[in-house]
């Protein structure tokens, strides 16, 4: 079979490391829930009541991801770039309109994450209702640890944490998350068809803030593992 001549060469395939495999995950989509943890609801000033809403969503550009252990270079066009600690699902087989008993068999395993936000352009496109874009779908904002096979396996609860330069900035637990990893995967398969090597960052806990050039974050979630990530200077 001829491969196609291109007239330049084509993105790579972005992928991941995962634990205990030589082969990497190819990284097919990048799902975000928003607010779900009602403590950073409530921070952010958008408190949310589950008996009347159902969970929103985002998405990044895979190559937005970025490998835990690296240094990113503070982003362009803010002055409010923040740090979202967030457990990371990682999908491994196919799946749409997914009934609660059923959604197990989507999960291959778990990685730790970095929602990174560009937290004054994103907060200008919410209030004037715009698209999140320019506050999240940027250049290095996906960071992500190695992912950790747990097939099948639906995580209920575990410490989440995060610090900066050593200081405690989140803790909280996966299971104080609003709509739990069943129902993300149910929920969010209604409108997708869930494949193999989309990832889910399932929302981040209270205490979100900024970081600066220098800085040293590092997270981790219990039985899962852990992240880290040091901010450089703005690159011109
Ligand atoms: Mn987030």
């Amino acid at each position: 079979m001829n491969s196609p001549a291109y007239l330049w060469a084509p993105p790579p395939v972005y992928s991941l490391p995962v634990r205990g495999e030589t082969a990497r995950m190819p990284i097919n989509r990048l799902f975000f829930v928003g607010r779900n943890y009602h403590a950073h609801a409530v921070e952010m000033g958008r408190p949310v009541d589950k008996a009347i809403e159902r969970p929103f969503y985002f998405t990044k550009a895979p190559s937005t991801l970025v490998e835990s252990g690296s240094q990113v270079a503070y982003p362009p066009e803010t002055s409010d770039y923040h740090y979202e600690m967030e457990l990371v699902l990682a999908i491994g087989a196919s799946g749409f309109r997914v009934d609660p008993p059923d959604a197990h068999r989507l999960v291959y395993g778990y990685a730790c994450g970095l929602d990174m936000t560009r937290r004054d352009l994103q907060l200008v496109a919410r209030d004037k209702g715009r698209p999140w874009d320019l506050g999240k779908d940027f250049e290095q904002s996906s960071v992500v640890s190695e992912i950790v096979p747990m097939p099948e396996t639906v995580l209920e609860r575990g410490a989440l944490a995060l610090t900066v330069n050593g200081q405690p900035r989140q803790k909280s637990d996966l299971q104080k998350l609003i709509w739990n990893v069943r129902e993300i995967i149910c929920d969010l398969s209604l409108f997708y068809h869930l494949q193999p090597g989309d990832l889910i960052f399932t929302g981040t806990p209270e205490g979100v803030g900024p970081v600066v050039a220098g800085d040293r974050i590092a997270g981790h979630v219990e039985g899962v593992g852990e992240i880290a990530l040091t901010i450089g200077s703005m690159t011109f």
